[in-house]
């Protein structure tokens, strides 16, 4: 059997990785991995740089879900796994320029502790108050189907609460709008909780106590000296690079082609003719691991309602600038992972994390690391602008935000990166569901051919993997369960 496989960003990776492991255990199996880039990775980017590890692209990933830690773990890597600091951890939101840290108890945006979420300079009062009588709200008894998050949020808590919370968190993971985001695809514990609890505090109070009394008679008392909870976060102490570079190392290099993109695909009686650096070669199985955009442009000829769909599904893009400081030259930073920005704010930034204190052990003591996320939805022009230009602006919103005593304008960073994501990011548009069904509908009518990545059923990087290694199962052996809910939400400060 030849597999084709086009797209070597994670999910390609982890579905070569996957052949390559059938392959040792004796399946009789070619494949071909086609990049259009240079490198392998996809939006995966770190650079070392003076020993500060600089993650252009995500710098982690979800500790709950499992199958980024597993690959990470089948690779040999375990002992480079690095949990987040959880000790330190905080997330402020920037309110006409103060950090206002995010409420204690907060679950999915759902504010959980009542006294937190009173005291929190956050709110208005009329927010507070609406936060509160949430608890009365009923059950949803009728099902009106799809909505935006920030329609699901408002109905239950308020505009302001889509403004300072569901909108600066979604920002700074998808780069994407709650208006715009669809509530089934990106939160759909919240839409079952509304169905069954109607109030999603008390929905959120009660999974939260089953989780505990679940924990506590399954699991015997922690003896001092345990290993602590698990991480929320966890990288890599090398970055994400490690990861690629891992998998990379597994695959067979004869079977690898960079700086060759598929310029087209044909379906033919026998398979799939994939045309790529004017070669045209037969393959039985195909799998389809660029943005969607991407494969709806390659599957034009094959099916048409198809590519409908694909191309529909929206796609945003983003910039990480990346800032390393001496931070005996700075200011008191505030505690904390970082911070979000609402887009009423008006700023060209959507978060910034303080790369040092979210990862210990990546930065050079004495050395602080600013990763600001910029972009999305709202500021794709921000994309054409030149580094110089991005760096400025990032310096000067930084010296806004945290006060020019904690960062004078005229220090200059000691090392400054910018990396540029074009349409990388898909964005779970209020229908996402429906479409991902007729999109499965048409791939079952089309033998041979797999999606997977970032666009179909979670974009963190652990659904990625799952989805890659999925993909190449079902090629070559009937499908195993894939459940895993996406609606944990991957990286933000
Ligand atoms: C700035 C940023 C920060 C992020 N932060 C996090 C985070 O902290 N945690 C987390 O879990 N997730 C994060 N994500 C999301 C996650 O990184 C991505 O969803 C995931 O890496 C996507 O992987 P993929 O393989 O689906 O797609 P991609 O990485 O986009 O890979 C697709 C590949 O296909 C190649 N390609 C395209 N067309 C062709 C062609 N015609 N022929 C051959 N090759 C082609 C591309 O060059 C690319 O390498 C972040 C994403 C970005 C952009």
């Amino acid at each position: 059997m030849r597999i084709a496989i086009v797209g070597g960003g994670i999910a390609g990776l982890a579905a070569a990785f996957e052949l390559e492991r059938a392959r040792a255990q004796g399946a009789a199996l070619q494949y071909t991995l086609f990049e259009s880039r240079s490198r392998f990775g996809g939006s995966l980017a770190s650079e070392i740089v003076h020993g500060a590890v600089l993650e252009e692209g995500p710098d982690s990933f979800l500790t709950e879900k499992p199958a980024a830690a597993e690959l990470c773990r089948e690779l040999g890597l375990e002992s480079d796994l690095l949990p987040s600091n959880d000790a330190a951890r905080k997330t402020y939101v920037v309110v006409h320029n103060r950090l206002v840290p995010l409420p204690d108890g907060l679950m999915f945006l759902v504010p959980t502790k009542l006294a937190a979420t009173a005291l929190t300079p956050l709110f208005s009062v009329a927010t507070k108050w609406r936060m509160a009588l949430e608890l009365l709200h009923p059950p949803r008894l009728d099902h009106p189907g799809d909505e935006s998050v920030a329609a699901l949020v408002e109905r239950h808590f308020g505009a302001e609460a889509v403004d300072r919370l569901a909108d600066p968190l979604l920002s700074g993971i998808y780069g994407g709008d709650a208006a715009q985001l669809s509530a089934a695809a990106v939160l759909p514990r919240l839409v079952e909780m509304e169905t069954r609890f109607g109030s999603l505090t008390r929905g959120m109070l009660a999974a939260h106590h089953k989780m505990q009394s679940h924990a506590k008679s399954h699991s015997p008392a922690p003896k001092s000296g345990a290993p602590s909870p698990r991480p929320v976060f966890t990288a890599l102490r090398g970055g994400m690079s490690q990861l690629v570079g891992a998998l990379v190392a597994r695959l067979d290099p004869a079977s690898l082609r960079l700086n060759l993109p598929v310029v087209a695909m044909e379906r033919v009686a026998s398979g799939w003719k994939i045309d790529a650096g004017g070669a045209k070669d037969l393959y039985d199985g195909l799998i389809m691991a660029v943005p969607a955009w991407a494969a709806a442009q390659l599957l034009a000829a094959v099916d048409a309602a198809l590519t409908g769909d694909l191309g529909a599904i929206p796609y945003s893009s983003s910039i990480t600038v990346n800032l390393v400081y001496d931070e005996a030259r700075l200011g008191r930073l505030p505690l904390g992972f970082g911070f979000l920005v609402p887009v009423s704010e008006g700023r060209a930034m959507l978060a910034c994390t303080f790369a040092h204190r979210k990862f210990l052990g990546r930065t050079p003591p004495g050395k602080a690391v600013f990763r600001a996320f910029l972009g999305g939805v709202h500021r794709e022009a921000l994309l054409a602008q030149s580094d110089e230009s991005l760096i400025a602006t990032v310096r000067r919103e930084l010296t806004e935000i945290l006060g020019p005593r904690t960062l004078p304008p005229i220090l200059e960073p000691e090392t400054a990166r910018v990396a540029r994501w074009s349409r990388a990011m898909a964005q779970y548009a209020v229908g996402h569901r429906e479409r991902i069904e007729r999109i499965t509908a048409r791939v079952a009518d089309l033998p041979g051919l797999r999606l997977a990545g970032n666009a179909y059923d979670g974009i963190g990087i652990p659904d990625c993997i799952r989805l890659g290694r999925q993909a190449a199962r079902d090629l070559i052996a009937p499908r195993q369960s894939s459940a895993e809910s996406p609606e944990a939400l991957p990286s933000s400060p």
